[in-house]
């Protein structure tokens, strides 16, 4: 479906007249920098302002995702394009995200922060899907952003495509796909359907399958009228020198990275595998990601347990559909084979 954007923007975002930053009003060749107020006797590149558009690393990454400039976001972190998604598209007090948890928190968090409303469809027990009718039914004039988790976080599944098409179909707002895991899954981006849906936004990180979480560079990837309005309201240099750098170096290695997704799916199998035989664990769920979620009979126990090993695992057992359940992040072979090792001393002690 193809909406008119503007009728979904806030008023004073439409309205605002965006920061203007040095490095942006000057686009020509120059030698002689006098103009953002650096103190020019500093060394290499950290002396002066990055570049607030990220040029190069987005002409590098959008050919690796075959789309062009000007559909792509970098933001420091998927946080930071989660966070001004939620500003530019909904008001305070008024209008409203919807959200189907167990997910990612940080879309909850980022409403909270910036007083816009939550309302809040479980995913289905057993199956981890979404609900659709429950969904559709809790819709209303002011839902302005879905935000559908594709891999899920902490659930670890991939969702139902023909229930993504029927939200599509029926929501009048944003339909953000967070793709971090989408490296782990095997599925197809819902990027190429940007260009039949403008409303929706994909969201993937190089924190993830890239390994790459310390640089914080995210990516919203969708119609360029949303990306515009993206960098509209961001922070002038919202990614530093350094980032830019390491990940443009990064890029020039796709095949380094492909192949340690290999490597951690083919350990995502041999952990799954190794935690089903223990007694301990009643459920180890199907996973599409770079993690495990298990039941167990006694989360807290098993917490406790690995973290005196000096093992951390996320203790998920608070959130909804998640009592007694860990999520356990495939980590290299050694660390898999040492949490192993633990859960195999924790069932002798217990
Ligand atoms: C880890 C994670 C992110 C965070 O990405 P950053 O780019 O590191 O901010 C976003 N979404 C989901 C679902 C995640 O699990």
């Amino acid at each position: 479906m193809k909406f008119d954007l503007n009728t979904l923007v806030r008023e004073n975002i439409k309205a605002l007249q965006p920061y203007s930053c040095a490095r942006s009003e000057f686009s020509g060749k120059a030698s002689v920098f006098l103009d953002a107020n650096e103190n020019p006797y500093g060394s290499g590149m950290i002396k002066r302002y990055p570049d607030p558009l990220q040029l190069e690393l987005k002409r590098k990454l959008s050919a690796i995702k075959n789309i062009s400039v000007d559909q792509l976001f970098i933001g420091n972190g998927s946080d930071e394009a989660i966070d001004l998604l939620i500003r530019t598209f909904c008001t305070p007090g008024k209008d409203k995200i919807l959200v189907c948890p167990p997910t990612y928190g940080m879309y909850e968090v980022s409403a909270a922060i910036n007083d816009v409303a939550v309302t809040k469809v479980n995913l289905m027990t057993g199956t981890f899907q979404l609900n659709v009718p429950a969904i559709l039914k809790a819709i209303d004039k002011n839902t302005k952003i879905i935000f559908i988790c594709n891999p899920n976080n902490p659930t670890g599944n991939r969702l139902n495509d023909a229930d993504i098409k029927t939200i599509l179909a029926r929501l009048n707002g944003i339909v953000v796909i967070d793709e971090a895991y989408i490296d782990f899954s095997g599925a197809e981006s819902y990027i190429s359907k940007i260009a039949a849906n403008n409303n929706i936004v994909v969201l993937q990180t190089l924190s993830k399958a890239w390994s790459a979480a310390g640089l914080r560079i995210g990516m919203a990837i969708a119609d360029s009228a949303v990306i515009s309005l993206l960098n509209k309201i961001k922070p002038p240099y919202n990614v530093n020198v350094y980032s830019q750098q390491r990940a443009l170096n990064l890029l020039s290695n796709y095949s380094a990275v492909k192949r340690k997704v290999d490597v951690l799916i083919d350990e995502r199998k041999r952990l799954a595998n190794a935690l089903q035989k223990f007694p301990l664990i009643t459920k180890v769920y199907p996973s599409d990601s770079n993690f495990l979620l298990i039941k167990t009979a006694e989360a807290n126990k098993v917490y406790e347990y690995l973290a005196q090993q000096k093992i951390v695992v996320r203790n998920r057992s608070k959130l909804e559909l998640c009592k007694n359940c860990l999520r356990i992040t495939v980590g290299t072979k050694q660390e898999n084979s040492l949490l192993i090792k633990a859960l195999k001393k924790f069932e002798k002690i217990k």
